[in-house]
């Protein structure tokens, strides 16, 4: 791929040049390189995708499922063939670091083995003789064509939440990625073009805002799968409920962890800071927010500022480098404008990561990890998502309080404990309003096989992505009574 090159949407199994009037370049965001160009694709190319897959709807869903799940076999083996190079690719054009790439892509082929279990996932219930001689059953039903709509920061994981299991489940889909990122799915429907779907049933539309909007309005399509920002989530969700669309849309976050005095300090440290400056915080999952409760605030402080202080910033291609860049210079500016707001609502700061520059590549968008200290908790920084390497530390007396704070954020993404203490932990889980929890866990990620959660702000909706949430999300169900009252039940 070279940097005047322009992206293709993929349409029907035909790779297709966009009539974009406008494109946008897709920059490597360690050394500012242009990687390709991205076209914003108009509201009619997004119909003829849509057109494409109602027209694949009909012979797709009435392939048995065992049939349909094939091709997710063969898609897992060429995804872990080509683990790599797609790992390479998400390095490339998202700045995170090649081993955060390639957990990215385990975690997206995880979902694709999941979704190969849909022949059970989807079965319907059954009950016989609900009254004399006759039966009732439930079975579930694809929903129609689906649109994904996709964030800048898992280019490759997150169509994967969905699109395995709503192919499975009889549905054929549209993807549109972020235009910031498109190259990671660029390759992989390279591998899904090898696998012989047949034509409409997965298809890719490059663009912006107006592809996305073009989704949501669109009749045609049934479902909207979307992740991003809590503002952009929101719009999708009324905006797509306008036409009768069901809609999950992950939001935003601003993720807390509490750290109590009986905590193991070296892993609660080491595992806090690979939450908070892993993926340079651009994890809808890093913890932000560090809560530290009585005695535990000066080893945590300590070992905090060290494990941010010695991390190995750089381009994530090269050896031994443990956070990447931010994915924009304007990211880049926002991010350090939130770090000046932080000291001048009063918080220290404790290691500042800004001007960074790393040697080789000092156009790239690099901010070094920060952490504010005596942070006030009802302060903006402390409130607002920074989407950044940068860490506030907050401190409180007892656990009870700590959850009061925890519990008076707009979001409820993630909320992680450190601890040693069952009971606390048990009161933690109970009472924090968080759809992912962690109890010693930084990066309370679930694995496919569980539902992706988030409450509040962070989540829209009511089935979220991943396992049985999923299928459910993709099926409709539909309820049948039945009778024979001329054959053996005829006494009725
Ligand atoms: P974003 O909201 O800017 O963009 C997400 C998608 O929406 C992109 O495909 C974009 O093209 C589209 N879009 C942008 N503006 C739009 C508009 N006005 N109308 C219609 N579509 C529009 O998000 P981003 O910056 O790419 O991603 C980062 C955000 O995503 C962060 O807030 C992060 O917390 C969140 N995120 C959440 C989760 C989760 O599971 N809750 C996971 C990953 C990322």
């Amino acid at each position: 791929m070279t940097g005047d090159q322009s992206l293709l949407n993929y349409v029907s199994n035909r790779w297709q040049r966009s009539v974009a009037g406008e494109q946008l370049p897709v920059t490597n965001p360690a050394t500012a390189e242009v990687l390709a160009h991205v076209p914003l694709s108009p509201a009619q190319e997004v119909d003829e995708a849509v057109q494409a897959a109602f027209e694949a709807l009909d012979p797709w869903r009435r392939t048995p499922v065992t049939d349909r799940v094939q091709f997710l076999f063969r898609l897992k083996t060429l995804l872990e063939e080509n683990l790599g190079d797609i790992a390479r690719t998400i390095t490339l054009e998202c700045g995170k670091t090649y081993a955060e790439s390639v957990g990215e892509m385990r975690r997206a082929i995880e979902n694709v083995e999941v979704a190969c279990g849909t022949p059970i996932l989807m079965q319907g219930d059954f009950s016989e003789d609900i009254a004399g001689g006759i039966d009732e059953f439930m079975i579930r039903q694809p929903v129609g064509v689906c649109a994904i709509i996709s964030p800048f920061n898992f280019p490759g994981m997150i169509p994967f939440w969905f699109m395995p299991y709503a192919l499975a489940c009889g549905n054929t889909v549209v993807v549109k990625p972020s235009e910031r990122v498109p190259l990671t799915m660029q390759k992989i429907f390279r591998l899904l073009d090898t696998i012989d779907l047949p034509p409409g049933v997965v298809n890719l539309v490059n663009g912006a805002a107006e592809a996305a909007n073009a989704l949501l309005d669109h009749p045609q399509v049934q479902a909207i799968s979307f992740v991003g920002s809590t503002k952009v989530a929101r719009h999708v969700y009324a905006r797509a409920a306008q036409s009768g669309k069901r809609v999950q849309a992950q939001g935003g976050a601003k993720n807390p962890i509490i750290v109590l005095p009986d905590a193991d300090m070296e892993m609660t440290s080491r595992i806090s800071a690979d939450s908070a400056f892993g993926c340079a915080g651009q994890r809808c999952l890093a913890a932000s927010l560090a809560i530290t409760v009585g005695e535990a605030r000066q080893p945590f402080t300590e070992s905090i500022a060290d494990a941010a202080a010695t991390r190995n910033v750089g381009f994530g291609l090269d050896e031994d480098v443990q956070m990447g860049p931010v994915i924009s210079p304007q990211s880049r500016e926002f991010v350090e404008s939130m770090i000046q707001k932080g000291a001048d609502e009063g918080a220290t700061l404790l290691i500042d990561g800004r001007k960074a520059s790393i040697a080789g590549y000092e156009q790239g968008n690099f901010v070094r990890p920060t952490i504010l200290q005596n942070v006030d908790p009802h302060s903006e920084v402390a409130r607002t998502e920074i989407f950044g390497p940068v860490l506030s530390l907050v401190h409180v007396e007892t656990i009870d309080e700590a959850i009061e704070l925890v519990n008076s954020g707009a979001y409820g993404n993630m909320a992680c404990l450190f601890t040693g203490s069952g009971a606390a932990a048990r009161q933690f889980r109970y009472e924090v309003q968080s759809g992912n929890i962690g109890i010693n866990i930084g990066v309370a990620a679930p694995m496919a096989f569980f539902p992706f959660s988030g409450w509040k702000d962070s989540f829209f909706g009511t089935l979220h992505g991943q396992s049985r949430h999923a299928v459910e999300f993709f099926t409709q169900t539909k309820v049948v009574v039945e009778r024979w009252p001329q054959q053996w039940s005829r006494q009725f």
